[in-house]
């Protein structure tokens, strides 16, 4: 079965990392072959000495100033199974593995001190580690060369002095003599005749297989190709999130940068069957397209993650939809951008449901036509840092889905309080925090929906494999303490917390374990408390008033729900904004029941739903001609209930 290959899999990698595996190269977390052991206070040496001889364990040394022991594992266990046979002994405070550090690995690159969204030491007067600790990920990851990542955008400087080794290169086509032959022949029968580096969809004077960036003065996709892509270690330049990748050029927008979904389109299509595995998209514009979000959704059928750009406008996206980041498919992630204090610039969009995480995107240094190099803002700067995270979290581990790459990337963030409540994930990406959480990976998106005075539901997403369970664990107030309340079953995504009791809130977090070895935990969810006191009142034919009492203290906003037969089904109508307490809702119709409910909501949980108010309009009769002939004064100054 390919579930238990792929746990068997892991746990060799683990213990043994230096195991040929294709498209991996790992690096050890732990020492293998022993483990570290501090027993509780007052325990003799001899009933010590007695636990280690029980199982043929050997203590290898005793550190002095905190007495710890260091176990060597007989023959026959592995380092998780000893683990837990420490851990379920009750004369043990802690025993885990013999972790492995490392130093930090810095690039030699002689630009490197400007890359401040990979390394802030506060070089450019921002916050120290306002950045997605890249050294520390490479020290995990640096090599991206197993995964393709396709740039659609102005093309790229396909000879740029630090970006020219991590260009793909289409091995269908006839590479005689190691260089482009030109020989007019589409080897390999994709419609493209010499597409030797990707293509040039743009129609016109371009439309050929020379992709080369020529937006002058700005160089956009040369830019974007060098933060995901410049070379690494390379003593040239700067260098990328992966040091060695295989970027696809494809050139959808002209010089001036712009260019249409039919384009794009086209694009990935060709991304597809060329085994692209993300697709950095730093471009948007309104308009609803069905081809495009066709497209996408093929693109992940092929298994494909769009890594796209939130925009630039300083708008909320959940009010104000940019395409593609607001498409509601689960194979694209949102990027807004942070600057060097990880604050969410005036321009940067937003959105609680449609933005996922935050990157650098404020004074990027990065590449530009004619081995030069120049500081760009923006989102488009933002998402490449995404992409060049996903194609290091695929490369540390091949066999993920993008469901779980993008799970990973949304629980590493690091959450800011100028991200909180803007972006669902609350913070800006960190690359160490995703690849080490990708070893076991932590529940992703843990949410708490109130169902009764005394039920609340758990759902979150499974992103790790290998796991043996999950447990919850839960807390009184904010302020409480966590116990566990339940252990569950691998593979699960909810879970019912049934007998609460009024007026406690909640707290929740969940972890996934296999053995000896915990995932970081969830982000913390909890339902909050439901609004109260909802009254309705028309004031036109054709308007209801609402107001409630708000009884969260931080809440998102509120969701109303309204229906028009008592025996109905509601149906979503509006959401608030966090502290608004009422609502105005028109465009009714004239002489009927409405009904109304209201909840709180936050990223983390929504309530229960307030009492239901109920409001008839008033019928204003006559001819059926709505609107023209009301007199407001009169309506307005009726007291009506
Ligand atoms: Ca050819
Ligand atoms: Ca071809
Ligand atoms: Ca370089």
């Amino acid at each position: 079965m390919r579930v238990r290959s792929s746990i068997l899999l892991a746990l060799l990698l683990i213990l043994y990392p230096i195991s040929a595996y294709p498209g991996a190269q790992r690096t050890a977390r732990f020492a293998p072959g022993e483990i570290l052991v501090k027993f509780k206070k007052g325990l003799s040496k001899e009933h010590a000495e007695r636990i280690h001889r029980s199982r043929g364990f050997k203590v290898a040394g005793r550190l002095k100033r905190v007495p710890i022991e260091r176990i060597k594992i007989p023959d026959g266990w592995s380092v998780e199974e000893a683990v837990s046979f420490y851990r379920a002994d009750p004369d043990v405070e802690y025993a885990e593995p013999n972790y492995i550090r490392r130093a930090f690995r810095t690039p030699n690159d002689p630009r490197f001190e400007d890359l401040w969204g990979l390394h802030n030491t506060g070089q450019t007067g921002g916050a120290v580690d306002a950045d997605i600790d890249a050294p520390e990920a490479w020290d995990m990851q640096r090599d991206c060369s197993s995964v393709v990542i396709a740039v659609l955008d102005t093309g790229a400087d396909l000879d740029h002095e630090d970006l020219k080794e991590n260009i793909w290169k289409n091995t269908g086509e006839d590479w005689a003599n190691g260089s482009p032959g030109n020989n007019g022949v589409d080897n390999d029968g994709n419609g493209k005749i010499d597409d030797y580096y990707g293509w040039d969809f743009v129609p016109g004077e371009n439309g050929d297989n020379d992709p080369s960036d020529d937006n002058a003065p700005d160089y956009h996709g040369t830019h974007v190709a060098g933060i995901i892509a410049a070379r690494g270690n390379n003593s040239v330049g700067i260098t990328g999130v992966c040091w060695s990748t295989s970027i696809m050029i494809l050139k959808i927008l002209d010089s001036g940068g712009v260019g249409t979904v039919a384009e794009e389109i086209a694009a990935i299509g060709y991304a597809i069957d060329k085994g692209a595995k993300i697709i950095n998209l730093s471009l948007g514009g309104a308009g609803y397209s069905t081809g495009e979000y066709g497209a996408i959704k093929m693109a992940g059928d092929a298994g494909i993650l769009f890594v796209t750009a939130a925009g630039n406008e300083g708008t909320d996206n959940d009010e104000s939809p940019l395409y593609p980041p607001s498409y509601d498919l689960d194979n694209i992630i949102s990027v807004t951008a942070t600057d060097h204090s990880d604050e969410l610039p005036s321009w940067a969009n937003f959105g609680l449901a449609s933005v996922d995480v935050a990157a650098p995107g404020v004074d990027i240094y990065s590449t530009r036509a004619g081995d030069s190099y120049q500081y760009i803002s923006g989102s488009s700067m933002a998402a490449p840092y995404v992409a060049g995270l996903a194609a290091l979290t695929w490369a540390y581990h091949g066999e993920l889905t993008y469901d779980q790459v993008k799970g990973i990337i949304f629980n590493g963030v690091d959450p800011n309080s100028s991200l909180e409540g803007n972006i669902l994930s609350g913070g800006r990406v960190n690359a160490q925090r995703s690849l080490l959480n990708s070893t076991l990976a932590a529940p992703a998106y843990l949410y708490a929906t109130a169902i009764s005075a005394n039920q609340i539901d758990l759902s979150w997403n499974d992103i790790s494999y290998g796991e043996s369970g999950f447990e919850i664990e839960r807390r009184q107030g904010p302020a409480g303490s966590y116990t566990t309340i339940a252990t569950i079953n691998a593979n699960t995504e909810t879970f019912s917390d049934t007998g609460l009791q009024e007026p406690f809130v909640y707290y929740y977090r969940a972890r996934a374990f296999k053995d000896g070895i915990e995932s970081q935990y969830s982000r913390e969810a909890h339902a909050p408390t439901a609004p109260s006191n909802l009254t309705a009142k028309w004031v036109y034919p054709s308007q209801i008033d609402l107001s409630w009492q708000d009884n969260s203290s931080h809440e998102d906003g509120f969701k109303i729900e309204r229906k028009t037969d008592s025996s109905g089904t509601y149906s979503d109508v509006a959401t608030v904004d966090s502290d608004v307490t009422s609502y105005s809702d028109t465009g009714l119709s004239e002489g009927l029941l409405y009904l109304y409910r209201v909840r709180t909501y936050h990223s983390g949980g929504i309530s229960l739903y307030s009492n239901e108010a109920s409001s008839t309009t008033y019928f204003a009769g006559g001819d059926n001609n709505h609107g023209c002939f009301i007199d407001t004064a009169v309506y307005s100054s009726q007291n009506h209930p």
